[in-house]
Parts: C-alpha cells; structure tokens; sequence
C-alpha cells in the first residue's frame, strides 16, 4: 500500500518572517499520519522551516539544486549543502525550471543522480504543454521525460523516487486536469516505470498529480488507483492545504 503525499510547492515566495507566519498557520492543520507532507521552501527558508518543523510530522524540501558536487557556479546549492540544513527531498525539472532556467532532460538526469549521492530523495517532475496534449503526443512525451530522468538510476533508488505528473496547462491556470486524464498518465508513468525496471519497482513508486490542487479536487484525484497524492503549488500556501492533507477525513 503506497502511502499519500501532499508537497507544498512554495514557489518564490515567503520571506523568512513570513515563511515563520505560514508555518504557524499551517501546523495544526496539517496533522494526519495517513500522510507524509513535505514544504518545499525557497533556499533561504530552509533554516527556519527546519527549526519550526522539527518532531513534527511534516518534512522539509527544497525546489532545486545544483548537479555537481561544488565549484565555480556562483548563485547555486549543492546536495550536499541541503542535506547538512536537513532537506530530506528536491523538486527536480519543474517545468518553470525547465521554460525559465534552461533545465533540460540532462540536467534533471544529473540531478537525481546527485541527489541520490547524498541522501536526498528527489521529487521529480514531468508534464506536456496545451500544445503537446492537442497534437496527441502526451504520453509518448511523458516517456521521454521518464526514461531520459532515470537513466543510471538503479532499481532501490527508482523505488524511493518520486515522481510529479505536471500537465503545464494545469499549472497555476486554476485548470484542473480531470480525474481520468490525471489518472491515465500516472497510469502510464507507473507503466512506463515497469518496462524499465519491472512491476515490483513500479508497485512501490510513488506518483502525484500536480496542476491546480485544491481541498475541492484533492479527493476525488488521490483515489484513483495510480495517483499517490500532489505536488500543489497556489493553495500550499493557504489554509486549503490542510483539506488537501486531510483530503480522507
Ligand atoms: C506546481 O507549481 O507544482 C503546481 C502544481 O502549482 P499549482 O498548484 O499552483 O498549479
């Protein structure tokens, strides 16, 4: 049985004193252990989010990081450096990465790859535009961003992963990809995932649906069979994100 997750996408937003305010907001309402529930904070929230998270059920994310393990690449983070914070998961190729920060489907192999070399579990994201989804192209897309992110990733670390199906049409649009379009793309992931590394592994991967999550939708999308919760970006940063943790109460 795969367990739910609801990840907070912070985006850039929240400042240290305000991120500290959001917390206190959201803690109590947060508290259900059917679930894991990750904040994935900007960089320099991590310090406070860490403090203020500690013993409690939530885990801390960050948005991105650096594939190489140190060097001449001034404005980056490091693994190594989010996992000495106490990061425990990375959000890799969003697709506003990917549109504004040159991310391609290298890079983001590079990064879980890296992750994984210091512990960290990465969240990895994968999604068509309007455009790809009219021509009818969606899911060989999807394969494409899939078995290009996990080449040299081995079976245990593909069990850990997670991955975030974003149709960037639903992204911050208020546009929610339907139950059955959310679910026959996770269902391809999950499919696609077995053809590389067999049904044992693809049983055991984790794969949320991103795109407009609210407390309304979040139900109906985490029943269905190969959805295992969101990655929800506007309604995490309000109150909403507590009937998306408790979407089963
Ligand atoms: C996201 O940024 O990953 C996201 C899904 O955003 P939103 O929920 O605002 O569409």
């Amino acid at each position: 049985m795969r367990k739910i997750i609801a990840a907070g996408n912070w985006k850039m937003n929240k400042t240290p004193q305000e991120a500290e305010a959001l917390i206190t907001e959201l803690l109590p309402l947060v508290n259900n252990d059917d679930v894991d529930v990750i904040f994935c904070v900007p960089f320099i929230d991590i310090p406070v989010a860490i403090e203020m998270l500690k013993g409690s059920n939530v885990s801390v994310g960050a948005q991105n990081m650096h594939f190489e393990d140190k060097g001449a690449f001034t404005g980056e983070i490091s693994a190594k450096m989010l996992y000495e914070c106490g990061v425990e998961y990375v959000i890799i190729g969003h697709s506003e990465r990917r549109q504004y920060f040159a991310e391609t489907d290298e890079t983001v192999n590079r990064k879980i790859l890296q992750a994984f070399a210091n512990e960290l579990i990465p969240i990895v994201c994968c999604g068509e535009t309007l455009e790809q989804r009219e021509e009818g192209i969606t899911l060989d897309w999807i394969k494409g961003q899939i078995t290009n992110a996990f080449v040299n990733v081995s079976a245990e670390q593909a069990k850990e992963t997670i991955i975030a199906y974003e149709p960037i049409w639903a992204i911050g649009t208020g546009k929610v990809a339907t139950k059955e379009q959310a679910e026959e793309v996770c269902k391809f992931i999950r499919e696609t995932i077995a053809g590389l590394y067999g049904q044992e592994v693809a049983e055991e991967i984790r794969i949320l649906y991103g795109g407009s999550v609210s407390g309304d939708s979040a139900p109906e999308l985490f029943a269905m069979e190969d959805i295992d919760g969101g990655l929800v970006g506007g309604a995490a940063l309000k109150a909403d994100f507590g009937r998306i943790v408790n979407y089963n109460k």
